[in-house]
């Protein structure tokens, strides 16, 4: 080799090099449900982003960038779509899409336990997320029971599969790289929720590949890999010691409640969970539900107010109960039309809302515009 062609044979190598980076696309595993699968040309979708506190006993990384979301459903472990910037699109409905170079369809199913949780007038819904880049399907489960066969049908051509373990989907999928997800994670955090660690479930299992790393290339039919095990993403953090004791503030509020304590216990309590989380709403949610029992609803409307400036990036599940509370204490206080826009929240947000507030909501609104 010449030394006049060595720097254009080096940039030569350089192009290669980044032309092979450039054609892998990736997923990365942030914890419980969540991932973000990344196409070739930098295109990130983040699929089910589950809220900082609650349950999980370690936070979301608010600064994972995200060109869309995707939620399979509004349950706390699974739509923490807030973090993201308003600009950010969230995908929640059955459909077929497309975003830069992301093909991806939602095919609508049902959450584990539907009708139970149904009954309560809870959203018992499950969007199931197939994302297709560069040639290459990745399907997120969510919380689907077992894939019906109309569902199973349109899953049939994936190459990954991500779910809860259960060993349904070795028969349902023989041909994809599947991907349990959705378990607890005793590697990050020492608090225990419902769910189990996945070893147990792993032990008698073939082709078994347990990364290091949460970072996976993504290749079409791979060949030995049957699951792969991530690990969660560095990013991820363990809650705080504050935090654990707001949480054993709350705890000791509501037995208190329980067992018909006094009334200023039970909200020294809150009060304590309030200073020690600030940016966590459940301590002023539980004040404010306390204050209403009493019929104090100009203390009521005071608390929900300072928490809505506090906690700008709430939660929406508490945020549906709170503005709910909040337009229940207008009315209390005949402020009519401070109720009515609380509502209109409400009734704009019905794929996230409980049924029978929207209900609600509904009723009155039809009833305030009548009436004005
Ligand atoms: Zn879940």
């Amino acid at each position: 080799m010449s030394k006049r062609n060595f720097p254009f044979l080096l940039f030569l190598f350089l192009m290669s090099c980044v032309t092979i980076q450039a054609q892998s696309p990736k997923i990365e595993y942030i914890a419980h449900a969540a991932f973000v699968i990344e196409s070739s040309q930098g295109t990130r979708v983040v699929l089910d982003p589950y809220h900082s506190y609650r349950q999980m006993g370690f936070t979301f990384p608010e600064d994972i960038s995200a060109d869309f979301v995707l939620i399979t459903h509004p349950h706390y472990d699974h739509d923490g779509s807030q973090y993201f910037s308003k600009n950010t699109p969230v995908y929640r409905d059955a459909g077929a899409y497309q975003f830069k170079d992301i093909v991806f369809k939602g095919i609508a199913s049902k959450h584990s336990f539907a009708e139970q949780i149904g009954k309560s007038g809870n959203q018992n819904y499950n969007t199931i997320w197939v994302v297709e880049v560069d040639g290459i399907k990745i399907a997120h489960l969510g919380d689907n029971e077992v894939p019906t066969t109309e569902e199973v049908k349109q899953l049939a051509d994936v190459d990954y599969i991500i779910g809860h373990p259960r060993d349904a989907y070795f028969t349902l999928f023989p041909n994809a790289v599947y991907i349990p997800n959705h378990y607890l994670l005793p590697e990050i955090t020492k608090h225990k929720n419902w769910m189990q660690p996945v070893d147990g479930w792993l032990t008698d299992k073939k082709g078994v590949v347990q990364l290091a790393t949460n970072t996976y290339k993504l290749i079409q039919d791979e060949a030995s890999t049957k699951i792969l095990v991530f690990t969660p993403s560095s990013f991820v953090q363990e809650w705080s010691q504050e935090y654990y004791a707001a949480l054993a503030a709350m705890k000791e509020g509501s037995e208190l409640q329980k067992a018909s304590g006094d009334f200023e216990m039970i909200l020294t309590a809150y009060d304590k969970a309030i200073m020690l989380a600030p940016y966590v709403m459940d301590g002023y949610y539980a004040k404010a539900v306390t204050l209403s029992r009493k019929q104090n609803y100009q203390e009521t409307i005071a608390v929900l107010q300072k928490a809505f400036v506090a906690v700008p990036d709430m939660d929406w599940g508490v945020e549906a109960k709170a503005r709910a509370l909040l337009a229940e204490a207008y009315i209390a206080t005949n402020q009519s039309t401070l109720a009515y826009s609380q509502y209109v929240w409400l009734s704009r947000h019905d794929r996230i809302v409980n049924r029978m507030t929207i209900e609600k909501a509904e009723a009155f609104i039809k009833n305030y515009l009548a009436n004005k």
